[in-house]
């Protein structure tokens, strides 16, 4: 494996959605393909960098190409309706705040904040709602930093989308105290974890400032960081040759090295991600550190269906010293109509790749829905007393005490996500709904 030093970093260039034009390996496409992705731009951003359009997509493979897929709109994310307001629009050479208010119209429709994002997840302290601060779990705070409110490449699929379309539905917080004051105060959070957008995009010296105080007694009881990330595949540089990587790695040995578990957990959708000597170098330098790298992505329609595909990228990924950790079920916002699948297919999949791999490899849960209650799993479908269900758990959940204990839907071959779903065996509600609701 080549020493760090020997990698020549390829010049950094970003494109975002008003950019389409000046893409030259789009160029090679359709006029009408361009088209339809300065349309669909429109309503959901999209930013890309040199090193994933020169490295990782096969442009031979154009359009079905799954970083292809991964990283540029593509028409099926809208429905027909908006598709045509917003095509109708752009034929009329339209002004940017022409463009901007049918597109927040659009975005609006799209259930920007999921989960209860906005309204059940943000903390008080002091009385005053903590911006920036997500706590779902007892044990677990999200901090968004705001200078981690992008990524190296908005996935077409995020679910963070909203975060990316403007300042007013920026969720996110550069108040480095007002952290530490809200982790003093909760002794009962074991795990924080720092999350975007992608805080990988931040300078050392900011991500220094929100956790090297971690590292002082009274803040033993956080035990777990976790920071989530795309740039081990879509800019492995910076833990090779950006200006700051060396400081990088070596905050997170200081961390470790100050008791700390920390955890990476990387954004990989497709085991194509993996193919460049780059990243299989950040791999291991982020290795040498102590950090622990787990890996997660969701499930997507026209992207990594393949379960054999899903089996290869997690034995890859074990034996490149990776945990595989989590195969999420599309979330139900943005454009989720072009991604998602039949909560029944997620499960086929899911099993299909996971009895193909060794027990190293089985770290991996899924799939699993995010939803407001809680991370639920489809654990199977099965038939008892004559009735078809799906078998569903939380593997986590608001309430602590619903977790892991079964419970059942009705089977629907065309549900997608928890609320699509009916308590099987003549049940009105789920065990956790009323408790759920009065939250
Ligand atoms: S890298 Fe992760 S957070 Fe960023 S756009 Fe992709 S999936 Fe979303």
């Amino acid at each position: 494996m080549q020493p760090a030093e020997t990698f020549v970093p390829p010049r950094f260039t970003v494109y975002q959605h008003r950019q389409i034009d000046k893409i030259e390996a789009l160029h090679q496409l359709p006029e009408h393909m361009r088209f339809e992705m300065k349309v669909v731009a429109s309503v959901f951003p999209f930013r890309v960098n040199n090193f994933v359009i020169e490295e990782l997509i096969d442009w031979d493979k154009v359009p079905n190409d799954p970083v292809f897929q991964l990283t540029f709109p593509q028409r099926g994310m809208l429905d027909d309706e908006s598709y045509e307001q917003m095509a109708a629009l752009h034929r009329t050479d339209p002004t940017a705040e022409q463009v901007m208010e049918l597109a927040q119209q659009i975005r609006n429709k799209l259930n920007p904040h999921p989960a209860g994002q906005m309204e059940k997840n943000v903390p008080e302290l002091d009385g005053e709602r903590v911006e920036g601060i997500q706590h779902k779990y007892k044990e677990t705070v999200l901090f968004f930093p705001a200078q981690g409110q992008y990524c190296h490449s908005y996935c077409t699929f995020c679910f963070r989308w909203a975060q990316f379309v403007g300042k007013a539905t920026r969720f996110n917080n550069n108040d480095a105290d007002l952290l530490h004051n809200y982790l003093r105060e909760h002794k009962e959070v074991t795990d924080l974890l720092v999350t975007g957008g992608d805080p990988m995009v931040m300078r050392t010296v900011k991500l220094r400032g929100y956790l090297e105080k971690l590292k002082d007694p009274e803040f033993d009881h956080i035990r777990t960081i976790r920071i989530g990330t795309k740039s081990l595949t879509f800019w492995p540089f910076r833990y090779l040759t950006d200006p700051d990587a060396q400081d990088l790695l070596a905050l997170i040995k200081e961390l470790v090295d100050a008791g700390k578990h920390v955890s990476i957990m990387a954004h990989i959708n497709h085991k194509q991600e993996l193919r460049t000597a780059a990243t299989r170098e950040a791999i291991a330098l982020l290795r040498k550190t102590g950090a622990q790298i787990r890996t997660q992505a969701p499930l997507l329609n026209n992207i990594n269906t393949d379960p054999n595909m899903w089996a290869e990228m997690w034995k890859e990924q074990t034996q490149l010293g990776m945990i595989p950790y989590y195969m999420f079920i599309e979330r139900d916002t943005g454009a989720k109509r072009y991604f998602e699948l039949p909560l029944y297919k997620t499960w086929e999949t899911f099993r299909e790749a996971y009895k193909q791999v060794s027990g190293v490899s089985r770290t991996v849960r899924g799939p699993s829905m995010s939803a407001g209650p809680g991370k639920v799993e489809v654990s199977g479908v099965s038939e008892i007393a004559g009735e078809k269900v799906f078998v569903l758990r939380f593997i986590q959940a608001r309430n602590p005490e619903w977790v892991q204990r079964p419970f059942f839907a009705k089977y629907d071959e065309n549900a997608t996500w928890l609320n699509d779903l009916k308590p099987a065996f003549g049940e009105e509600k789920f065990f956790w709904e009323d408790e759920y609701n009065a939250m």
